[in-house]
């Protein structure tokens, strides 16, 4: 970020700056020869599935992920239903899943007849940890899906312990969390996604990494499983022709592949300005009474796909007012719990309807613009916005 030419705290007026909560224009225009030529490859060659720019994504996210399979797929979506299918689960198995997510987290579990476990998440962190899992437990539990909410690691090195001693599958959802590393207590570090049994990705466009389109992949370290994963995504075959499972449809297509194998060698740097940002906010929003900056815990890095406020007292949607008429955009990542959703009334395999925190974080978090594209003018500016309003 250039330095400050900062005016202090006076808005600039007349017109507020344009503020997106993502800018992908720009990020793209940083990039334009390099995507535009590789697009043209792919339409110019013809292999438009299967094609070897998918090949170079899939060796090229092993190595970023440091992992010994990935599978791509078409979206996020996809890569948790087909890790589930993968595990060869049966209706009326539970898994466990946080009741603050979005809804895909949840739905795959739906859509495959199993039975959704909702629990709630830390207050600070937003994430499950193994204490609120370990409660949650049955004869029925097969899995759990831990998600890595906003950009930072669950605490894994408990929920791992937790089921490795109760027999469980862990599926992380890393759809936000992508190029977080996690430090266990004995010094080793590892990606998100390579923390459980299987990892499930997002390739959305507003994604840490995006596509120009839909994406998403599967990532696991156990040879078997990824047989099992690589046969679910393509119609349940190994050999053409010949379906041993019931799978589905799910690739991601090489124009995508492409788009992506541009933007994979800069990820580390979009994370790095994402901090950046990041570090701005909370330089600059502490100490507001009833304002909380998003918690970190120590043993993950952090890649803020949201940079996520908690507003206490019923006046987060004053402050949306207040930030809208500014020129601000903000979003609320998740107004409603999942148990509230009209999609799983009556679904939810132990009647949850009321989990404390997730009831509170629902009322009271905001997040604020957040993407690789944030220059130090527009931070100022959102800061002082926010600091305004207290
Ligand atoms: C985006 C997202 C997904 C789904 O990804 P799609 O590619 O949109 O299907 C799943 N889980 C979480 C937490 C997400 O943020």
């Amino acid at each position: 970020m250039p330095p400050s030419s900062t005016t202090g705290d006076r808005s600039p007026s007349p017109a507020a700056p344009n503020i997106q909560m993502v800018d992908l224009k720009t990020q793209y225009e940083r990039m334009q020869e390099e995507v535009d030529q590789a697009v043209l490859e792919v339409i110019r060659g013809g292999a438009f599935i299967n094609g070897p720019a998918v090949k170079d994504f899939q060796s090229g996210l092993q190595d970023f992920l440091r992992c010994k399979h990935v599978v791509p797929c078409a979206n996020g979506t996809d890569a948790l239903q087909i890790a589930l299918m993968a595990l060869g689960l049966k209706p009326g198995d539970e898994v466990i899943v946080p009741a603050f997510t979005y809804v895909a987290s949840a739905e795959v579990i739906a859509l495959l007849g199993l039975s959704p476990v909702m629990v709630d998440v830390d207050p600070f962190t937003f994430n499950v940890t193994a204490e609120l899992i370990e409660p949650a437990i049955t004869e029925r539990t097969k899995a759990i899906i831990p998600v890595h909410l906003f950009g930072q690691s669950c605490d894994m090195e408990p929920i791992v312990r937790l089921a490795r001693r109760h027999d469980l599958y862990i599926v992380e959802d890393n759809a936000q969390a992508i190029g977080a590393e996690y430090t266990f207590s004995d010094g080793r570090t590892a990606r998100t996604g390579t923390l459980g049994h299987i990892g499930c990705t997002s390739f959305y466009p507003s994604k840490n990494l995006g596509a120009y389109g839909d994406g998403g992949a599967i990532n696991t370290d156990d040879d078997t499983l990824a047989d099992r994963l690589r046969m679910v995504a393509n119609h349940g075959q190994n050999r053409r022709y010949y379906h041993d499972v019931v799978g589905c449809n799910s690739r991601l297509d090489s124009v995508q592949a492409a788009i992506l194998n541009c933007k994979l060698p800069r990820l580390e740097d979009y994370n790095a300005r994402r901090r950046a940002a990041a570090r701005y906010y909370d330089e600059h929003l502490t100490s507001l009474p009833g304002l909380l900056t998003p918690a970190r815990l120590p043993a993950s890095t952090h890649v803020y796909h949201q940079y996520t406020l908690r507003i206490d007292g019923d006046r987060r949607d004053a402050l949306q007012q207040h930030l809208h008429a500014a020129g601000i955009p903000s979003m609320v990542y998740y107004p409603v719990p999942l148990y509230d959703q009209e999609a799983f009334r009556g679904t939810a395999a132990n009647a949850i309807d009321f989990l404390p925190v997730t009831d509170t974080l629902c009322k009271e978090v905001i997040s604020l613009p957040m993407h690789s594209e944030l220059e130090e003018d527009t931070l100022a500016y959102v800061c002082s916005r926010v600091r305004a309003f207290f």
